[in-house]
């Protein structure tokens, strides 16, 4: 045996061998196209300090120096670049697990080596490649055609024409222009039909779009909706602040304050007013989320999709190797003569299988028609040297079948049944009835045929071939799951009606006396496909798509969310999808929906949690200056309290695990605002209470004689405030012991931590002095512990109060959790 046994192609197109495909990857540099779209770490950093909030706490900065206060100033100072370096490494480590998810998902392309088709990153793609072509790919590089059957691509990347340019194997003139080189397909277009064989001319920036690639935009895809949504809650919080300022340092003059004390209180309110750790933690939240959902096999294409997953209503699925396993087996087979079935769809296929005769690639039908063949002794590899293709016409989901004129002059057909039986002349005797038990048994059913000469007529059905395709296990949980969760599964098959409604019972999509025409769509086209998501969307649901075939991508855009299959998808929809399953499993996109959830519902209660902070902080702040007390806080007290004691406990908080019930609600309407009249409701009452204790100690204290005790007191008692807070913020219903103190280790050890640096400031006498903060005593600081216990206590009897009155339904219940 000289040439690889398994050898699909003539000699020519055994490809090329491993090492030599290593030389050549080190000789001409890997096959990708630079964009220069990266931003450079100082970019990164310097953008850090281009926020208002930064601009305000750089004035402040400036002031503290001007009035003298250098201790202020350098604090300041120091508070301002640190959060900035916190805010730069949390980007980068954001950054970074964006790229590694683009990475994940960078093309793919298959070509022959040492005589295999094998599937590769489409970087490793080298000039002699032989690049194996069919519909749905995106080509991988600029390669000349040696074989195409029906084969066209879109070069709308390339040359902006976005109807299909039909490609042969015929050679045109090397120098004519682009779009008449229809010997020659180019990296980046897609095809859109058709199967070829083709040699790589080119790869990376020495190809056609290489040569463009300075003029491709890049998609600078920087926010999601809810980071805009956030970033204007934070603009009105500064209008609001803005307003109060000026109303204060109005007050302060009248009082016939010096202005220098103005200019600080006005500076403290503003300190107090802005939430500083809200974008870094909208960040966290954003970054670590997808990295959780890519260790489930969900990878995020685009941030957006995190936000709207979570209120996903509808879940449009295909059935074949997303709801069932997709590893088929052929179980029965229908006709006179079974061994000339077998070797007919042998006859006409396009997959092929590996060395050990069980793996391979392409379609997994196929697969499974090549194995049961081989267990008959029929080998692709001999047939296609005995009698070779002249023409194909390759399957695709619109004409649902596929055939394949061999140098025997027999034309060999394989199809679905209804396609086939118009064409046939003989054998179809009782086929109809065979195909509906096969289906009937959840089978996937074929039709084989054969011919003479090129057309697809006057045929012989020889048989049939019934698969079994079983549903996975965890789809039939997932499909329950849903249920509770209120997402509805739809399912999408270009099977029959028959065998698509067997497998829906089984996976419980449609229960008995429920209307399966609504659920269970079979012998669907990709026009299909979009007005099913067309019609949930007009009624007003929120709808997920998934698809892999070759026209696929405009349902996928056309949905909320479009999710490619990672494994078995072309690439094509994979580059049009927000989300990838790299296991192509539907079980995944529960749990991506219910990660969504998590992250959104995550987001909102840490929102909730640093706002009733900073009203707090306002609150106090306006309502001391109104009545003339002197400053209960100084700017740096609250820079420390919003940037340390309560940015800390935040980052904890929106890294809450998902909790298992965020699926046993239904699905937050899309247009339901982040912070509802409720969370505004609570914002204000909390805010409102912590301020009054902290006012009431500060007061107590007796600030006209011993302002820095005074200040002592009500600082320490806000930060125990805060701190212990953050365990009430993680639901909205449930008490912290409810929740379980341990499920959030990392809340309790940065609680703990924060509490241990705020009793150090109190011991160590240089803290105690940058902070203008007067001694206290062991029992002082005992006494703002408790009075740190009241709003966190306020919160938890409230939590239990409201459950004593089931009949008002609690307006948070689906707020915070
Ligand atoms: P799905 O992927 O949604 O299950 P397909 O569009 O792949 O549906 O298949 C639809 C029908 O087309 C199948 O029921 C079968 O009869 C036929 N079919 C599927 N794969 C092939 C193939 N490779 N060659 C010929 N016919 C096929
Ligand atoms: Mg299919």
């Amino acid at each position: 045996m000289s040439a690889p046994a398994a050898s699909i192609v003539p000699k020519e197109h055994v490809g090329l061998s491993g090492a030599e495909a290593a030389r050549r990857l080190a000789e001409h540099g890997r096959n990708e196209i630079q964009r220069g779209e990266t931003r450079s770490a100082w970019g990164v950093l310097l953008e850090q300090f281009r926020s208002p909030m930064i601009a305000l706490l750089l004035g402040a900065c400036a002031v503290s120096a001007l009035l003298g206060e250098h201790a202020d100033a350098i604090a300041i100072g120091a508070i301002v670049v640190l959060n900035a370096l916190i805010g730069f490494a949390q980007e980068s480590r954001a950054e970074r697990a964006l790229l590694a998810l683009r990475s994940m998902t960078a093309p793919r392309a298959r070509v022959m080596r040492d005589g295999y088709a094998v599937q590769l990153p489409a970087a490793e793609v080298v000039p002699g490649d032989v690049l194996l072509l069919e519909a749905g790919d995106i080509v991988a590089a600029d390669a000349r055609l040696y074989e195409a059957h029906a084969l066209a691509t879109n070069e709308a990347a390339l040359t902006g024409e976005s109807a299909p340019v039909d490609k042969a194997a015929r050679p045109v003139a090397g120098d004519a222009p682009l779009a008449q080189r229809t010997d020659t397909v180019f990296l980046g277009t897609a095809v859109t039909r058709g199967t070829g064989l083709a040699e790589v001319q080119a790869t990376g920036m020495s190809t056609e779009l290489g040569k463009i690639a300075h003029l491709l935009a890049s998609t600078g895809e920087t926010e999601t909706p809810l980071q805009k949504r956030l970033e204007q809650v934070t603009r009105t919080l500064l209008m609001a602040c803005g307003v109060v300022v000026v109303l204060v340092a109005a007050l302060g003059l009248w009082h016939g304050e010096g202005w220098m004390g103005v200019l600080l209180s006005s500076i403290s309110l503003a300190v107090a007013a802005v939430p500083e750790g809200l974008p870094a933690v909208v960040t966290i939240a954003l970054a670590l989320g997808v990295q959780r959902m890519a260790a489930k096999h969900a990878l995020v294409r685009r941030l957006q999709a995190v936000e709207t997953l979570g209120s996903a209503t509808v879940v449009c699925t295909d059935k074949t190797g997303t709801l069932t396993t997709g590893t088929m087996e052929v179980r029965e087979v229908w006709g006179p003569d079974e061994r000339a079935v077998l070797f007919t769809s042998a006859a006409c296929c396009d997959a092929s299988l590996g060395p050990d005769g069980k793996e391979g690639t392409g379609d997994p039908t196929e697969l499974a028609l090549l194995r049961a063949a081989l267990a008959k002794g029929i080998r692709r590899e001999e047939l296609e040297g005995e009698r070779p293709r002249v023409k194909v016409r390759p399957f695709d989901s619109e004409t649902k079948r596929m055939s394949v004129l061999r140098a025997d002059g027999v034309l060999y057909v394989k199809g679905a049944l209804e396609v086939l039986l118009p064409r046939c002349r003989a054998g179809t005797e009782g086929a109809v009835e065979a195909t509906r038990t096969l289906a009937g048994r959840g089978l996937r059913v074929l039709a084989v045929a054969r011919g003479q000469g090129e057309e697809e007529e006057g045929l012989e059905l020889l048989g049939l071939v019934g698969m079994a395709d079983p549903p996975r296990p965890e789809a039939v949980e997932a499909v329950a799951a849903a249920r509770a969760a209120g997402v509805r599964t739809v399912m999408i098959t270009g099977d029959s009606p028959e065998t698509a409604l067997a497998i829906g019972r089984e996976l419980g999509i449609v229960r008995p006396g429920e209307d399966a025409a609504e659920l269970i769509h079979a012998r669907v086209t990709a026009e299909d496909k979009l007005r099913i998501v067309r019609r949930w969307k007009e009624r007003g649901e929120v709808v997920a798509m998934t698809g892999d075939g070759v026209n696929d991508a405009p349902a996928l855009r056309e949905a909320h969310i479009g999710i490619a299959m990672g494994r078995t998808g072309t690439e094509v929809t994979r580059e049009a999808a927000d989300l990838v399953l790299t296991d192509d499993n539907f079980a995944t996109i529960i749990t991506a929906i219910r990660e969504g959830r998590a992250i959104y519902e995550n987001i909102r209660k840490t929102l909730v949690y640093l706002l009733v902070g900073n009203v707090g902080e306002l609150t106090v702040m306006l309502a001391a200056s109104l009545v003339g007390l002197p400053l209960p806080l100084l700017p740096l007290q609250l820079l420390w309290i919003n940037l340390v004691t309560d940015s800390l406990p935040a980052l904890a908080l929106v890294m809450d695990p998902a909790r298992a019930e965020l699926l046993s609600r239904p699905p937050r309407r899309p247009e339901e605002p982040m912070l509802g009249g409720h969370q505004w409701r609570h914002i204000l009452l909390v805010g409102a209470l912590e301020a009054a204790v902290v006012l009431g100690v500060f007061i107590w204290a007796d600030p006209e004689q011993h302002v820095e005790r005074a200040r002592a007191l009500a600082f320490s008692t806000l930060v125990f405030a805060e701190l212990l807070r953050a365990f009430a913020a993680r639901s909205a219903t449930r008490i912290f012991w409810e929740v379980g103190p341990l499920t959030n280790r990392l809340l309790l050890g940065i609680v703990l931590f924060s509490a241990g640096l705020q009793v150090a400031i109190y011991e160590l006498p240089a803290a105690r002095g940058l902070f203008g903060l007067g001694a206290l005593h062991t029992w002082e600081l005992g006494l703002t512990f408790a009075l740190g216990l009241i709003p966190v206590t306020a919160l938890e009897l409230s939590k239990l109060l409201r459950r004593g009155f089931p009949h008002h339904p609690s307006p948070s219940g689906r707020g915070t959790g």
